[in-house]
């Protein structure tokens, strides 16, 4: 029996997220039809709202429904820090740890020349002007401690020494090999505080 040509559809567009094949896309389109459909709507209606609205904030690069996000925006942050991570869920880490009151550039990814991800396409073109805005005073590299986020940080570092700010590095209180969105609040909050420079 052949599927019809809409559900085979479904099925390949669901490949496009991480880690699914075809074997577990097929469930899920079974899985959405048949016992979820109002979940399914809900589903794609979530996704196209977000498509249309959701774009980068135009200073720390992360998710935002407005040109600059709230964060940016706020007056009780010190624009003196900003703050270098990989993702917007390490935004989210490190504002739980209540420890940082600064600003932040998020990368949306980290340098991975084999994958084809310059600096360009993890915006370090935008994160030097930022840098050198005159307001930016010490810039906190907090990328992952894996290969990438290392190779990351010592690239960002140099870049943004060139411009005679200070360059901090979190501590390793991280294992090595960690992401800091699986770090726990306190863990990341003393790395925060025994940043070394580098
Ligand atoms: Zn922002």
């Amino acid at each position: 029996m052949k599927n019809p040509s809409s559900l085979d559809e479904l099925i390949a567009a669901l490949r496009c997220l991480p880690g699914v094949g075809p074997k577990s896309a097929q469930r899920m389109a079974y899985h959405l039809l048949q016992r979820d459909p109002g979940g399914a709507r809900r589903l794609a209606g979530a996704l196209g709202l977000a498509l249309e609205r959701v774009r980068h904030c135009e200073k720390c690069n992360s998710f935002a429904e407005e040109p600059v996000c709230g964060l940016c925006r706020s007056p009780r942050r010190d624009p003196a820090l900003l703050c270098v991570v990989e993702t917007p869920a390490d935004v989210m880490m490190m504002e739980q740890t209540q420890s940082y009151g600064g600003l932040y550039f998020v990368l949306m990814g980290v340098l991975s020349p084999l994958d084809g991800v310059g600096p360009r396409e993890i915006g370090l073109d935008r994160l030097g002007k930022r840098a050198a805005d005159g307001v930016v005073k010490e810039v906190i590299l907090a990328t992952n401690f894996t290969v990438e986020g290392e190779a990351t940080a010592h690239y960002i570092g140099e870049l943004v020494r060139a411009h005679g700010i200070k360059v901090t590095r979190i501590a390793r209180g991280l294992p090595v090999g960690g992401e800091l969105e699986h770090v726990d609040t306190g863990t990341l909050a003393q790395a925060v505080l025994e940043r070394r420079e580098v």
